[in-house]
């Protein structure tokens, strides 16, 4: 098999996927596939289709929460889809570009409006399909279009009102579950680096004073249900803040960061969601939804 992945692009096989995400957990995946361009990856996409072999995309895996078995299939990486093109106030980004890198050509350009986004350890191809957001801006606000691969390995540009865009979610996790995202266009505003660069600070302040980013983590880890705050419910209604199950715990900063404190297992990280999940239903009777997606559990 390897030697048929070998023409796409570069691949590793039965690597650990700790590596490949921002938990630092998870099990052994029989293949990554970098692939070496579009092309490279349109060919892939209608090989493993053809041959039936399960594939995932992964960006930097900064939202995904993988269990300890082995991807028993081929995970492809975006990496060398790395580019980012100015064409007066639109930005042309592909897949595999880095939010923090995407938002400082930006605003180097004098570009402004996604500055929110520049504490965000996603790609662009991931915070498009989960509609990445902070501080009242997200990512569907600033696009214009999206350009996919479908599982024939035909290109096509879909309009951003063609992709439906809620909370953290996006048609491209269901309904287009099936469209690779390859690269976006952007619309933004003329701004001032000066006045840009403020913000970011400001923002990455606020990040480093309120996230435990010193431990690996996914971020949130609950979507904050209607008028109110996960972390609020965690800490002051079921009082898990501290908790530890295994090497998983909730953050004594931010209690709705569950961190990977020493050595978690993916099971840990799970049984102390699903105990925290419980214990809010029982409660509070909110059933709080995770934010993070589950990869590999069944
Ligand atoms: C410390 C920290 C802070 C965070 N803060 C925020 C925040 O403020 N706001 C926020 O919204 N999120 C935040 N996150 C979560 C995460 O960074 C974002 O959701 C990010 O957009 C995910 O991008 P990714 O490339 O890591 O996606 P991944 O986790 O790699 O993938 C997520 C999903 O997208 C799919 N996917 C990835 N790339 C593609 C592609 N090219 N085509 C099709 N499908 C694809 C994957 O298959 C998977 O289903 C934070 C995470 C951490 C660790």
């Amino acid at each position: 098999m390897i030697d048929k992945l070998n023409k796409y692009g570069e691949v590793l096989e039965n690597v650990s996927l700790k590596k490949y995400n921002t938990y630092r957990i998870g099990g052994i995946a029989k293949y990554i596939v970098i692939p070496n361009d579009v092309e490279s990856l349109q060919e892939l996409i209608k090989f493993l289709n053809a041959n039936q072999i399960k594939y995932m995309i992964l960006g930097n895996g900064s939202n995904v929460i993988f269990s300890d078995k082995t991807y028993d299939g081929a995970i492809i990486k975006l990496d060398k889809l790395n580019n980012v093109e100015i064409d007066g106030l639109q930005v042309t980004a592909e897949a595999g570009v880095m939010l923090p890198k995407l938002v400082q050509t930006c605003v180097n350009n004098n570009l402004q409006g996604l500055e929110w986004a520049s504490g965000i350890p996603g790609t662009v191809g991931g915070s498009i399909v989960g509609n990445a957001g902070a501080y009242k801006s997200e990512i569907s606000d600033f696009l214009i279009n999206v350009t996919v691969i479908d599982k024939n390995g035909n290109i096509k540009t879909l309009k951003a009102n063609e992709i439906d865009f809620q909370y953290r979610h996006s048609s491209l996790k269901d309904k287009l579950k099936d469209l690779v995202v390859i690269s976006a266009v952007f619309g933004l505003k003329p701004g001032n680096k000066e006045e840009s660069l403020k913000v970011m600070e400001d923002r990455r302040t606020r990040r480093v004073e309120s996230q435990p980013l010193e431990y690996p983590s996914a971020g949130s880890i609950f979507r904050n249900p209607e008028g109110d705050f996960a972390g609020r419910i965690i800490e002051c209604d079921v009082k898990l803040k501290g908790k530890t199950i295994g090497g998983a715990k909730v953050s004594e900063k931010h209690a709705n960061f569950i961190i990977n404190y020493n050595n978690a297992s993916s099971q840990d990280v799970r049984d102390l969601i699903d105990l925290i999940h419980s214990k809010v239903l029982e409660n509070n009777n909110i059933d709080l939804i995770v934010e993070p997606e589950f990869v590999n559990w069944e």
